[in-house]
């Protein structure tokens, strides 16, 4: 006797649903998605006890005939695809004919369909263990309507494993959410117990955003758009104050099916590097769009992973079209709500040069004379103006060619003009200042008021000048009368080494001798109290943070300007300016590079509301 047997079907199905039905999330993506496949214009979900005693899905799509609402229970019946071929075209998000196959096999299921031709009586199934025991002519709109009741009735098991329902929940939100954010266009609601989670009218993708996630992203969302050979790329980005500490908001959709991709999130948040916090996520909703032949959405069974053809490809693409939006997010000033000038510059003002920042070399500085200086009570003190000026921060006397001659940018003329034409009015507008508590500085705009952080504007301001010089040439430095001793184990000496170049470029200029690194240069603008700290933050970064050379220099340039900027303090209308000036002239003024918050604005309408 043969020992191989046929599963009864129902066996089959049951194991068959493993893979669709993991809980009852899976249930509200599954039928969700059918209801906008059958072209529905608003779908109401009705969930009770997390999805375990009822899930309700009801839309007002073209609905089913009697004959297919008795098939749509059956293995593989869809009417989505015809031949293999359709695989490569597909325009709906089901095509496998599982999904009801799978969910009749353990629930029961009642549906109650009407199709838009039919006259007047539509359908209702009631299917229990893949058996239908109800099939009745009754009344009921043009549309269908699913009920799944005691889930996983048949596979304790599975019904022992689901988690609270809390979580439960939470897992039948996200799936509501990402199919809502995917059809903006067709209204949803969701709701749970008895109580309404979502209630979201037909709208456009800024809106269903804002209505999903709150008011609060009305202001901070940057659109992204890029069209390529590949496809198009489209939809929102967080501005860097939006990124979390946990990983939320972020997603991809690729021909408005949600899906997940590490790689490409890669690209995304190497984009924001700099902007954000370490351990912080950007939030973003990117849609590729991209011929249906070019991608496979068949590599996983509950279908969030797909392959693309040209994945390389799209990862530069989609990097640097979130890096273009952040840039321009970044130049065009925040404080200006209205896309209007923020700053009012008298009209005589305007047709002044540009101004940019520009770092002068002190050759008259000698670290010796100022230890001197501090011995006899007189610290070199870069909080005063006269030092900054001095050391060329908060200088005003710039003018194009110092930019020229300091940036070394000829080459890169697009970019000075570019920041002609964005910061122009910023930069020659007189504010009014006033110093509150420190570090805050409160600028006056033509929108509201502007309170910034003296340091970390200043921290920012010379990373930004520190960044695009040392690249083209090395930082001024200056030799130390005295050199710096710094102890050394082996493995920081071998370090320091390895990236001495850099290091060099940087104004660093250093001599090992046995266990002893000793510092005969640095950067001009440092003071010399800072250094020990520097050097100690600058090895752990040159130690532990990466192998990659850019990346390294990234944090370098960043500790650098940490250590300038720490005795930074405002003191006068006039260094109060040129703060503000400088910051605006930056790429980046919103966060420092570690991802602190630089700038807060109150818009005047807040202000307006409060009295
Ligand atoms: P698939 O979506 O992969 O085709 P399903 O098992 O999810 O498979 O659905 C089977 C078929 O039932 C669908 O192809 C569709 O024809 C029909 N169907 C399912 N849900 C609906 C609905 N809400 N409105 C109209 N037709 C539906
Ligand atoms: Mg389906």
């Amino acid at each position: 006797m043969s020992v191989i047997q046929l599963l009864p079907e129902h066996i089959a199905n049951q194991i068959a649903a493993g893979e669709v039905v993991q809980r009852p999330a899976s249930v509200v993506k599954e039928m969700v998605e059918n209801a906008i496949d059958a072209g529905a214009t608003a779908v109401k979900v009705i969930i009770k006890d997390a999805g375990r005693t009822l899930i309700q899905i009801i839309d007002d799509g073209v609905g089913m005939n009697e004959s297919d609402a008795v098939m749509c229970f059956q293995r593989h019946a869809t009417s989505k695809i015809r031949t293999a071929n359709d695989l490569f075209q597909l325009t709906t998000k089901g095509f496998r004919g599982e999904a009801l196959a799978s969910i009749a096999a353990i629930a029961h299921v009642t549906l109650k369909t009407k199709h838009k031709d039919e006259p007047e009586l539509g359908t209702r199934i009631e299917v229990e263990g893949n058996t239908i025991r109800v099939n009745e002519r009754e009344v009921c709109p043009v549309g269908t309507s699913f009920e799944v009741k005691n889930i996983f009735y048949n596979v304790p098991a599975r019904r022992n494993f689901l988690k609270s329902d809390n979580v439960e929940f939470n897992h039948i939100r996200d799936e509501f959410e990402r199919v809502a954010l995917a059809h903006p266009e067709v209204a949803f609601s969701l709701h749970h117990n008895g109580t309404k989670i979502h209630e979201l009218p037909k709208s456009i993708l800024r809106k269903r955003i804002v209505d999903i996630f709150g008011n609060s992203y009305l202001t901070k969302l940057i659109p992204i758009t890029e069209e390529t050979h590949i496809g198009r790329i489209e939809g929102f980005i967080g501005n860097p104050e939006l990124a979390r500490k946990t990983r939320g908001e972020q997603f991809f959709f690729v021909n408005n099916r949600f899906f997940k991709d590490s790689y490409f999130n890669h690209a995304v948040t190497m984009a924001y590097h700099g902007l954000i916090a370490e351990k912080t996520y950007p939030i973003y909703f990117i849609f590729l769009d991209i011929d249906p032949a070019k991608i496979d959405v068949n590599i996983h069974p509950t279908k969030t992973e797909i392959k693309f053809e040209d994945d390389k490809a799209l990862y530069a693409i989609l990097h640097s079209a979130v890096r273009d939006s952040l840039g321009r997010f970044n130049i065009a000033p925040t404080l200006d709500f209205e896309q209007e000038t923020a700053f009012e510059v008298p009209y005589e003002q305007r047709k002044q040069p540009v101004v940019a920042p520009f770092i002068s070399i002190d050759s008259n500085y000698n670290p010796f004379q100022s230890s001197q200086m501090k011995n006899s009570g007189g610290s070199r003190d870069y909080s005063s103006s006269e030092a900054l000026q001095s050391k060329g921060f908060g200088s005003k006397k710039y003018s194009p060619e110092d930019w020229k001659n300091f940036y070394n940018v000829e080459e890169e003329d697009e970019k000075v003009e570019q920041m002609t034409i964005e910061t122009e009015e910023i930069a020659q507008e007189k504010h009014h200042h006033f110093l509150f508590r420190f570090p805050y500085l409160i600028s006056t705009t033509k929108s509201g008021l502007l309170v910034i952080h003296q340091q970390r504007a200043q921290q920012r301001i010379i990373f930004e000048a520190v960044n695009e010089r040392f690249i083209h040439t090395p930082i001024a430095s200056q030799t130390l009368l005295f050199p710096f001793e710094v102890p050394m184990q082996r493995t920081e000496a071998d370090t320091w080494n390895a990236n001495k170049s850099l290091l060099e470029q940087l104004g660093f200029v250093g001599r090992l001798e046995e266990n002893t690194l000793f510092i005969e240069a640095m950067p001009d603008f440092l003071s010399d109290d800072n250094v020990p700290k520097l050097i100690e933050g600058m090895m752990d970064v040159m130690l532990y943070r990466s192998v990659d050379k850019a990346d390294i220099a990234f944090h370098l340039v960043n500790e650098i300007s940490v250590a300038a900027a720490r005795r930074f303090k405002v003191d006068s209308q006039d260094v109060a300016q040129t703060l503000t000036e400088q910051l605006f002239q930056c790429e980046h003024h919103s966060v420092t590079p570690d991802g602190k918050k630089i700038l807060h604005t109150l818009k005047l309408e807040e202000l307006d509301k409060n009295f």
